[in-house]
């Protein structure tokens, strides 16, 4: 299989095959983000030659006889090969609708089992394309994907270069709506700085509950030095949350969505795991947050912050 740099995919598309239709991001600006500075190049589309490689790679993976055989002497059913393919790249859902269509082909013609294709998206990517094209995307196959909006805090997406507007945010996921392709947003504690969290995490709330996610995830900004908000934090231009207001940042996100999701925090960057459906847990989820908050201490959480090499 072809991959470059390090690869980032969601917590829960552990189970689909990871496969490489673009490489690095095409935004690359946000400026807390470091996640693919390891790549030689800003944006790269895999060649369809190399994707076709990898799909006949995969193929012989779930046609494996020696997996065959095991499953038939313990009486499984036969191995299916994957129903999911998950695009890795920061945002392969850039790409025009034709190439999308192509790619879409391939995975029908080497692994006809698959049932959904998904990707990370910008908001501006779906704004690339009209109704007609998301639609036929959506026929495709194309459904599940996931949006790393951050905030819906004006001030923040504007400070950390972002590229869209909270209005943006309720748009482009109307249009995903309206073509039947779900999505799942992140979001980023920590995003609005020191002494916004509060504020931050209200406005938020009020994008997302215009919107539709089927999962929030979030996770925590960390302040790598190779970031341009490493450069921002040293030139006074921005201040960093405590750990403890970017906790109370969480609680008060969901205390404030009011639409049916699941909120799930994830990954290296949090110091906390919480998830649970919403709006049904969220009293459960709020008050473990509340109970976190009252028993922790700054020091060792940002302890563990700092000791954070990596995401
Ligand atoms: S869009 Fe995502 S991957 Fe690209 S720079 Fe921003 S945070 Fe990083």
């Amino acid at each position: 299989m072809h991959f470059y740099g390090t690869i980032w995919r969601p917590p829960y598309e552990a189970d689909s095959l990871l496969l490489q239709a673009a490489a690095g991001c095409t935004h690359h600006a946000c400026k807390f983000c470091t996640l693919y500075e390891d790549l030689p190049f800003r944006f790269r589309m895999s060649p369809l030659e190399e994707i076709e490689a990898d799909l006949r790679e995969a193929q012989l993976w779930s046609t494996d006889p020696v997996a065959m055989l095991a499953a038939r002497l313990q009486s499984l059913p036969r191995p299916r090969g994957p129903r999911r393919v998950f695009l890795v790249g920061a945002n392969p859902f850039v790409l025009r609708p034709e190439r999308l269509e192509k790619i879409a082909g391939l995975i029908r013609q080497y692994l006809p089992a698959v049932e959904s294709i998904g990707c990370f998206a910008r908001v501006t990517d779906v704004g690339l394309k009209s109704g007609g094209e998301l639609r036929r995307l959506r026929a495709l196959g194309y459904d599940g994907l996931t949006i790393g909006v951050e905030t819906g805090d004006e001030e923040a997406l504007a400070f950390m270069n972002k590229g869209y507007r909270a209005r943006d945010i309720v748009e482009q996921a109307g249009r995903l709506d309206e073509a039947g392709i779900s999505y799942s947003f992140f979001y980023l504690a920590g995003i609005s700085g020191a002494g916004r969290g509060g504020e931050g995490a209200r406005r938020s709330a009020e994008v997302f509950n215009r919107t539709h996610p089927k999962r929030i995830g979030s996770s925590m900004l960390t302040v790598f030095p190779d970031s341009e908000l490493y450069r921002e934090l040293q030139a006074g231009n921005w201040k960093e949350e405590s750990e403890l207001e970017k906790l109370g940042e969480l609680k008060t996100l969901i205390q404030g969505l009011n639409i049916p999701t699941r909120f799930e925090t994830g990954g290296a960057s949090n110091l906390v795991h919480v998830r649970g459906e919403l709006p049904r847990e969220r009293e459960a989820l709020a008050g473990a947050l509340e109970r976190l908050i009252a028993g922790a201490d700054e020091e060792s959480l940002r302890a563990y912050r700092v000791n954070l090499k990596h995401l």
